[in-house]
């Protein structure tokens, strides 16, 4: 079982809560964690059981980052949404930067997801 991250920008989180229901038997398997928005979201398009953290804007990258370098997180899905400046974009970079450093496996498109879950 690996436990999973997932975020998505606000034009992104329909994209996810789509290829989250799609998933949601394979999705089962795992634990589950979101931001806010993002995790209620999911949670209301599957009824997955998913660990809601804080918004991301107001730290849930964070706190997902705090996951990732206390060897919490195994998985990081996290939609980003290329077209859009983003307010917390600092918190963004220090998250994928986290993935990064510590060798998680982090799919930021769709294409990248169904990869990692095939994997899974
Ligand atoms: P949210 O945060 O799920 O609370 O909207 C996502 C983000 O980091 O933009």
């Amino acid at each position: 079982m690996a436990k999973i991250g997932l975020v998505a920008h606000d034009d992104k989180k329909d994209e996810l809560c789509v290829w989250a229901a799609r998933h949601k038997r394979k999705l089962s398997e795992h634990q589950l964690w979101g931001t806010g928005t993002t995790g209620s979201r999911i949670i209301e398009a599957t009824g997955l059981p998913v660990g809601l953290l804080k918004s991301g804007p107001l730290g849930g990258d964070q706190q997902l980052g705090a996951m990732i370098a206390e060897g919490r997180l195994d998985v990081l899905i996290f939609f980003i949404d290329p077209l859009s400046a983003q307010p917390h974009d600092v918190d963004v970079k220090a998250l994928t930067r986290l993935a990064t450093l510590y060798d998680v496996m982090c799919a930021n498109n769709e294409a990248t997801a169904n990869a990692v879950l095939a994997y899974l």
